[in-house]
C-alpha cells in the first residue's frame, strides 16, 4: 500500500495557497499501479451485486468507470452544471467560500437500485455528502462511498452515511 501511496505526487500550493494538492495523475500513468488500485477496490464490492457505479466530474469517472467494469455494473456520471444533455436533477452545496452544483440525470438510477459512488480524494466531504444526497433522492440503496485516497486530518467522513465510507489510502 506505501507503493501506492508514495506515487501520488504532492503538489503544494495548488490549485491555491495553503493546499498540498494529492496529483493521482502519476498513480494513474504507471500501469501497475492502476490495475493495482482498481483490483484492490473492485474486490472489496465482488458479490455485492452493485447495479450501478456513480463517478463524480472528473477524477472519479476514471475510478468510476473501470470499476463498473469490474463489477459488471453501469456507470453513471454526475457532472459540473449544464454538461448533462438530458433532463437532469441537480444539488448545491456549501464550499468554504461560496457554493457549488453538481447535476445527474433523473433517469440514471432507478429506485431501489444498488449504488457504489467513487471519487479518487476525501477531503472536506462536502462534495460526497451533496451526491449522496442525489442518489438518495432518486431512489438509488448506496452501498458504499469508495475513495483512492482520504485527506483524514480534514475529517469528511463525518458528512457521510456511517460506515458507508472506505478509502484505500489515508493521509
Ligand atoms: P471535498 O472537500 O471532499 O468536497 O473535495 C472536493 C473534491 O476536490 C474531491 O472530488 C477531490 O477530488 C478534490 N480535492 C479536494 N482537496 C484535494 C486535495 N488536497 N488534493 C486532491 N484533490 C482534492
Amino acid at each position: 500500500m506505501d507503493e501506492l501511496k508514495n506515487i501520488i505526487r504532492d503538489v503544494p500550493d495548488f490549485p491555491k495557497k495553503g493546499i498540498v494538492f494529492k496529483d493521482i495523475t502519476t498513480l494513474l500513468a504507471d500501469a501497475k499501479s492502476f490495475q493495482r488500485m482498481v483490483d484492490l477496490l473492485a474486490h472489496r464490492y465482488v458479490g455485492e451485486k452493485i447495479d450501478k457505479v456513480v463517478g463524480v466530474e472528473a477524477r472519479g469517472f476514471i475510478l468510476g468507470a473501470a470499476l463498473a467494469y469490474k463489477l459488471g455494473a453501469g456507470v453513471v456520471l454526475v457532472r459540473k452544471p449544464g454538461k448533462l444533455p438530458s433532463e437532469t436533477f441537480s444539488k448545491t452545496y456549501q464550499l468554504e467560500y461560496g457554493t457549488d452544483t453538481l447535476e445527474i440525470h433523473t433517469d440514471a438510477i432507478r429506485k431501489g437500485e444498488k449504488v457504489l459512488i467513487a471519487d479518487d480524494v476525501l477531503a472536506t466531504g462536502g462534495t460526497m455528502s451533496a451526491v449522496v444526497d442525489m442518489v438518495r433522492d432518486l431512489g438509488g440503496e448506496i452501498v458504499e462511498c469508495c475513495f483512492l485516497a482520504e485527506l483524514d486530518f480534514l475529517g469528511g467522513r463525518k458528512k457521510l452515511p456511517d460506515g458507508k465510507v472506505f478509502s484505500l489510502l489515508t493521509f
